[in-house]
């Protein structure tokens, strides 16, 4: 079968490898249908963050190809998301719900498939087939209303930007929200857009980008320019985001969290270790959660949600290409890249 594997860092390639085989009773073979380019994927392919080579891309809608004899849930014909970290359901950390802690799935940058050995060799979404371990935990029904191009959005970016302000939103109803961008493309403005759908008082943007900035309005929030740099802070939020991937820019959202208030991190930050202005969070009491995002536990939610209409994914510019231009079309510019199969 074919797969897309990253070479070198700027280098993509179709390469011919044999088809993986179900080889416990748990598992599912899948055909990917769309894969969607997460935000990291371009920044790991160009600047070559994790060693290749590897096969890429791990969010996807699919078709179930072949089911195991213990596969109870999906059968074959069926259209179903996968979430994009592989966890086994049924280990301590799945138990609690902590899938992206999965015990049984281990690896150096976190358990995920498109990620090479540092995800832990789980094989890549642009390819014919896919290897999905506990198939009957990890596979979700689509909706038929759901595009394919849409759906395959689901997996991870956009359930990114759910667990960012969803949970607190219902923890916090009608608290405001502001949300820094600037590191990657799509996960900012999906928080925006949950932002909006579940009833934040209001909703800000700010980025260096003047183009994500316009999405944003068009999402219903008020955006907010940087042009000298990030400032100190910006009026505080109750409910903040950091995705701006920059020390400084994490800082000013800190410090743009009000009082008793809550700040996500949804940014990378490789470069080693990142000041905080721990006295002014510890006086105000701010949290900051810093992790990936957990995409088992959050997707059925995602899925809800985007069936009543809180947020349309699509809302956010989708750039299609074709399959067969894979290997250049994942190199370019669009702020969400989908490859689609004839
Ligand atoms: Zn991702
Ligand atoms: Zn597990």
């Amino acid at each position: 079968m074919r797969e897309l594997q990253y070479r070198a860092p700027g280098e993509l390639a179709w390469c011919e490898v044999a088809e993986p085989r179900i080889s416990a009773p748990g598992q599912a073979l899948v055909r990917p249908l769309a894969v969607a380019r997460c935000d990291l994927d371009l920044p790991m392919v160009r600047d070559g963050l994790f060693p290749g080579p590897f096969p890429v891309g791990h969010e996807m809608v699919v078709e179930v190809a072949e089911v195991g004899s213990g596969v109870r849930s999906v059968q074959p014909g069926q259209r179903a998301l996968v979430p994009f970290q592989p966890s086994c359901g049924a280990c301590a950390s799945c138990l609690r719900g902590r899938f992206a802690a999965c015990a049984t799935y281990r690896a150096p940058a976190g358990a995920a498939f498109g990620f090479g050995p540092a995800g832990g060799d789980h094989g890549g979404a642009v390819a014919d087939l896919l290897l999905v371990p506990a198939a009957d935990h990890l596979l979700l029904a689509t909706p038929p209303e759901l595009s394919s191009t849409v759906a395959c959005t689901l997996a991870d970016n956009v359930s990114d930007g759910y667990r960012a302000v969803g949970p607190q939103l219902l923890e916090r109803p009608g608290a405001d929200v502001l949300v820094v961008g600037g590191y990657g493309q799509s996960i900012g403005l999906y928080a925006v857009g949950f932002a909006v759908g579940m009833g934040a008082s209001s909703v800000r943007y700010a980025d260096p980008d003047p183009e994500r900035r316009r999405i944003a309005a068009t999402l219903g929030a008020e955006a907010l320019a940087v042009p000298d740099g990030w400032p100190r802070r910006f009026d505080r939020a109750e409910i903040t985001v950091d995705f701006s991937g920059d020390p400084l820019g994490l800082a000013a959202t800190l410090r743009s969290t009000r009082d008793n208030g809550v700040c996500t991190s949804v940014a990378l930050y490789f470069g080693g270790d990142v000041p905080l202005p721990l006295l002014e969070m510890y006086t105000r009491g701010c949290t900051l959660n810093v992790s990936r995002t957990d995409s088992r536990a959050h997707l059925a939610t995602v899925l809800a949600l985007v069936g009543q209409g809180v947020f349309d994914p699509a809302a956010v510019p989708i750039t299609v290409a074709p399959w067969e231009q894979a290997a250049t079309a994942w190199l370019q510019p669009a702020v969400k890249l989908v490859l689609q199969r004839p």
